[in-house]
């Protein structure tokens, strides 16, 4: 059974400007003072024992926006303090990137990049208000290579309003030339608060529809498959070896400290969320305040819950000795009907011999509507 480890999120509240399907709370850089909320991120870390951290990831917003000595001394202060660190990822856009940039992180310790491709459709990106082009993502791949990298993570949306399967089969292959070792697939959703929302309320966008957006899906898995990018959780795919341990963690229910505004925390069993608001933020830590806006300690029940439903988004789903001796429940003493629902219907597989129950192909493109009957016992 894999022990419980701790993680590290640190959250970069800043982009350049807004992509406009963005829900994610950040903010305009050239807006800002990044110095002093860096500053502030620094100490919120320093509230933390860090010791015991063995996977970091530093993201965003777009930690590549910042002025590279700022986030270099977030970079540093990982490396000084948090010795049992096996994963460091970074999440970098293209077009904010070099050489010299790349190999200032590579040569203080952070040894895995996630680059923010999102498609390589040209009229896709510049729809969807990306700044860079697909040339600058290639550029991106290879001056992390050149840099050292040997761990690189290519992030694609696929059902983009107006997109087809063709052209996500496009950015598919594009990603797998590049010789990835990591590919993150997500639906684009459309969210109400977003310039996205707002124009499909005015019907100036139209949804790809539900049986496009599931043939994406689908290929996305056959095809990184086949190229030996495997799926291993719901919207992620790796080589073998390469999956993100930082995310596995959180699959796992594992503990994580997270820093900076709006990021969420589950630590010393509470699960707390910090305001998300910058100003609020500096102020609070600068006072030597608690910037917690939210939290709650989850009973053992519902720890079991959380559990399951977290458990459920890897492609290895809930293994039962690990979730009994993690929660203290036996899985079918207390979803044994739900289970036995799932299995009948052909959504979920219970391998008994394996001792197992996870989430059949066919459900993963509804995997909520299965999962979520998982969240109260
Ligand atoms: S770069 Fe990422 S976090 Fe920033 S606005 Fe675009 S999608 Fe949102």
């Amino acid at each position: 059974m894999n022990a419980a480890m701790l993680g590290l999120y640190v959250h970069i509240p800043f982009c350049q400007s807004k992509c406009r399907y963005c829900a994610f709370y950040s903010e305009v850089v050239c807006e800002r003072d990044t110095v002093e909320v860096v500053s502030a991120i620094l100490r919120d870390m320093e509230r933390y024992d860090v010791g015991d951290v063995e996977t970091v990831y530093i993201g965003g917003g777009s930690p590549s926006c910042l002025p590279r000595e700022e986030l270099y001394s977030i970079v540093d202060f990982v490396s000084v303090n948090c010795g049992k660190v096996t994963e460091f990822s970074v999440e970098v856009n293209p077009g904010q990137v070099d050489e010299e940039f790349l190999k200032g992180l590579f040569d203080r310790g952070v040894n895995r990049l996630s680059i923010g491709a999102q498609s390589f459709d040209n009229s896709e990106l510049e729809f969807i208000g990306r700044r860079h082009d697909s040339a600058a993502i290639e550029k991106a791949f290879d001056l992390a290579r050149a840099a050292g990298f040997g761990n690189i993570s290519i992030d694609l949306i696929f059902a983009i309003p107006g997109s087809t399967i063709e052209m996500f089969g496009r950015s598919l292959d594009r990603a797998i030339s590049l010789g990835s070792e990591h590919v993150s697939a997500y639906s684009l959703s459309i969210e109400p608060s977003t310039p996205f929302g707002r124009a499909q309320v005015e019907g100036e966008i139209v949804k790809v529809d539900e049986t496009a957006d599931r043939a994406m899906y689908e290929m996305a898995i056959d095809r990184l498959g086949e190229a030996g990018i495997v799926q291993y959780e719901i919207s992620n795919f790796a080589r073998c070896g390469f999956e993100c341990r930082h995310n596995l963690g959180c699959w796992a229910n594992d503990p994580y400290i997270g820093v900076g505004p709006a990021a969420s925390s589950y630590y010393n069993g509470v699960r707390f969320s910090n305001v998300a608001d910058v100003a609020a933020y500096v102020d609070g830590i600068g006072g030597g305040e608690s910037v917690i806006a939210e939290s709650h300690r989850p009973d053992t029940k519902e720890v079991a819950c959380e559990t399951a439903v977290v458990n459920l988004r890897r492609r290895k789903g809930i293994v039962l000795d690990e979730f009994k001796s993690r929660t203290g429940f036996d899985l079918l003493d207390i979803f044994g009907d739900i289970v036995e629902r799932f299995v009948r219907n052909g959504m979920i597989v219970h391998d008994d011999a394996a001792g197992r129950v996870y989430l059949s192909k066919i459900a993963l493109p509804i995997a909520d509507t299965v999962i979520c009957e998982f969240a109260n016992f």
